[in-house]
């Protein structure tokens, strides 16, 4: 078949064909790469940061059938499960995605360019970084950017929550209810920007001290948080600093090609469909997971098998019926 490509420049790059391309190795994409490359799909997988956020989790307790695992640990037997049906694993940054005029897609990588039947977009999301010496070093260790994932490993530890929304809201009364000794939680501006009942309900916890006009300017430490300073000069003794200041979704690529959003999520139907044809998404990316909160491992993989099976029938519709 003769390869339709956008510029002459792309005429020196070797092109390499697949079924279906999904962009992100966090739970959504590697889920979805399990179910199509088992429906007998080729199938290439493309992400830049291994896990994903999934990865970032030091212990993961609330996924179904592992009391305890490391994100590390369960991103490893999912990719492992991916490969074992012949799914192609790509570690590479996705700089592009052009529709073709025969429909196909040709994913431009820095490693190299894809030409692919269906896409998976599964590219989740970042957390806002409070971007202070000392934060990239210690995530993991003391830093977290999800207290409702991780408050229990904080039970009678002394931490500092900052931000002022619903999840800095919920996040300190998570941390509040597994016992934690002492919770700071810290707002830069005068007000908290949380539902009042939130503030109520802290405000009744005798373990809970809210601070406000207080900006972190560095997390220090020896092998884990010991101290959080403040750009007032003052600091504060502490285990562990939950930076709750919000999500930011991976949808440049998605903007690019052209697909719709909703609340600044990729907009998908029930099917997990995109505004256009042949592109689906999964996982935190989707306008499917709107609260926070539900932003979980179990989420993303169940949204991913609804993708993948998605792609599968279009496909075999637009490729077996059709052709
Ligand atoms: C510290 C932490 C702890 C957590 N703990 C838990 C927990 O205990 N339980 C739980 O259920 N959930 C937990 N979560 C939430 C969970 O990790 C996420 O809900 C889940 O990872 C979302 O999966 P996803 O596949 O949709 O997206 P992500 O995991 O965000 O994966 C997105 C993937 O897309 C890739 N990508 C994006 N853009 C590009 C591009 N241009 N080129 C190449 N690759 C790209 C990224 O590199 C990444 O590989 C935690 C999150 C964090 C940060």
């Amino acid at each position: 078949m003769m390869l339709l490509t956008p510029d002459k420049e792309e005429e020196s790059f070797e092109v390499k064909e697949y079924d279906v391309g999904i962009i992100g190795l966090g739970p959504a994409g590697l889920t979805s790469a399990i179910y199509t490359s088992r429906a007998g799909l080729s199938v290439v997988v493309i992400g830049r940061d291994y896990g994903g956020q999934m990865g970032l989790a030091l212990e993961i307790e609330n996924y179904p059938g592992f009391e305890n695992i490391s994100g590390m640990e369960l991103t490893d037997r999912m990719k492992n499960q991916a490969e074992k049906f012949g799914a192609k694993i790509v570690f590479a940054e996705v700089d592009d995605i052009y529709r073709k005029e025969d429909k196909r897609f040709l994913i431009k990588t820095d490693m190299g360019e894809y030409l692919v039947k269906a896409l998976i977009l599964a590219t989740g999301g970042r957390h806002r970084e409070l971007n202070v010496p000392g934060e990239k070093e210690f995530i993991g260790r003391g830093v977290s950017y999800c207290a409702t994932c991780d408050a229990s490993f904080f039970k009678e530890k002394t931490v500092v929550v900052v931000g002022s929304g619903d999840a800095a809201a919920t996040g300190t009364l998570a941390l509040s209810d597994v016992g934690a000794k002492k919770i700071y939680w810290v707002s830069r501006s005068d007000y908290m920007k949380c539902e009042k009942i939130y503030l109520e309900r802290a405000a009744q916890r005798d373990n809970i001290e809210i601070l406000y006009k207080k900006q972190v300017s560095e997390i220090k430490g020896t092998n884990t948080v010991e101290e959080i300073v403040f750009n007032d000069g003052t600091t504060l003794k502490a285990d562990g600093i939950f930076a709750e200041i919000g999500n930011i979704p991976n949808t440049e690529l998605a903007v690019k090609l052209g697909v719709e959003l909703e609340d600044n999520l990729i907009k998908i139907d029930d099917e997990c469909r995109t505004n256009i044809e042949g592109v689906f998404a999964a996982g935190d990316v989707t306008s499917k997971i709107k609260n926070p909160l539900s932003r979980q491992v179990t989420t993303s993989v169940g949204l991913a098998t609804i993708a993948a099976i998605s792609t599968a029938d279009y496909l075999q519709a637009r490729y077996t019926i059709q052709e």
